[in-house]
C-alpha cells in the first residue's frame, strides 16, 4: 500500500529509472497489445499475472541500459518463483547490492484506502476521495480530466488481491529476509513520513552503493 508513490519518490531523488509492473501492465491493456489482452483479465480479478509473462517483462526491462545506474522495481517479484529468477538475472547483470523495502498496513486499513483511491488517467495521480474530497468523474484537480477508480479497486477485488497477497506475494517476504535484504516501515502514516521511515531504516542497514 502506498508502492507506488515511495517507489516514484525515491526515483526522482535518486534519479533512477521507476520499473512498476503494475504500470506497465496497465499501460499493455489500455494499448490493447497482445500482452494487455492476456493481462487484463487477470488484474480485473485480483489474481497475478502468471510468472512466466512477468519474468519475461523484467528481463527485457532490466536490459536497459537506462538502469545502468541503479533502479526502483514496483510490484515485482510478487512470487517467490519471480524471486528466485531475479536472483538469477541479478547474479547474471552483476547486481549485488539491492534492499527490499515492506510497507506494512493492516488489510481493513488497505481496502478502506484502496476502495477510496481515485487515480487520474491522464497523469496518473493519486488522490483519495476521503482526503481530497472528489468523487468519480469529478475533474483531477493538477490537470482537468475526469477521475476514475482503478477496475482492481472495488472492494471486493481489492479483498481478492489480499488473499493472493497472502497466499502467494508473503513468502517472498521470508525468502528475502533470509538473505538479511529487508527493511520493514510502518505504513500508516501520510506519504512523507513514511517516506522519512523508509530512508530512516535504509540508512541503518546501509545505502546501496
Ligand atoms: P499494482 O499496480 O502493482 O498493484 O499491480 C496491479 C496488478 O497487476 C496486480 O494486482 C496483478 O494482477 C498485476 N501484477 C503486477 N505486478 C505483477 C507481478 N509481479 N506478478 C503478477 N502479477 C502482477
Amino acid at each position: 500500500m502506498g508502492k507506488g508513490t515511495q517507489a516514484k519518490l525515491f526515483s526522482e531523488e535518486y534519479r533512477v529509472p521507476h520499473y512498476s509492473t503494475g504500470d506497465m501492465l496497465r499501460a499493455a491493456v489500455a494499448a490493447h497489445t497482445h500482452l494487455g489482452q492476456k493481462a487484463g483479465s487477470f488484474m480485473n480479478a485480483g489474481q497475478l499475472v502468471p510468472d512466466d509473462v512477468m519474468i519475461g517483462i523484467i528481463r527485457d526491462t532490466l536490459m536497459s541500459p537506462e538502469g545502468s545506474h541503479g533502479f526502483i522495481l514496483d510490484g515485482f517479484p510478487r512470487t517467490v518463483t519471480q524471486a528466485e529468477a531475479l536472483t538469477k538475472m541479478f547474479k547474471d547483470l552483476g547486481i549485488a547490492d539491492y534492499r527490499v523495502v515492506n510497507i506494512d498496513l493492516a488489510d481493513e486499513e488497505i481496502v478502506r484506502r484502496l476502495s477510496n483511491r481515485l487515480q487520474c488517467p491522464s497523469d496518473g495521480k493519486i488522490f483519495n476521495s476521503d482526503i481530497d474530497g472528489v468523487a468519480p468523474g469529478d475533474p483531477c484537480p493538477v490537470c482537468g480530466t475526469a477521475l476514475v477508480q482503478r477496475a482492481d479497486d472495488t472492494a471486493e477485488t481489492v479483498r481478492a488481491r489480499l488473499t493472493v497477497y497472502h497466499a502467494k506475494t508473503s513468502p517472498v517476504l521470508g525468502y528475502y529476509e533470509r538473505l538479511g535484504r529487508v527493511v520493514t516501515v510502518d505504513g500508516g502514516g501520510a506519504i512523507d513520513e513514511v517516506h522519512k521511515l523508509i530512508e530512516q531504516r535504509l540508512r541503518v542497514l546501509g545505502m546501496p552503493s
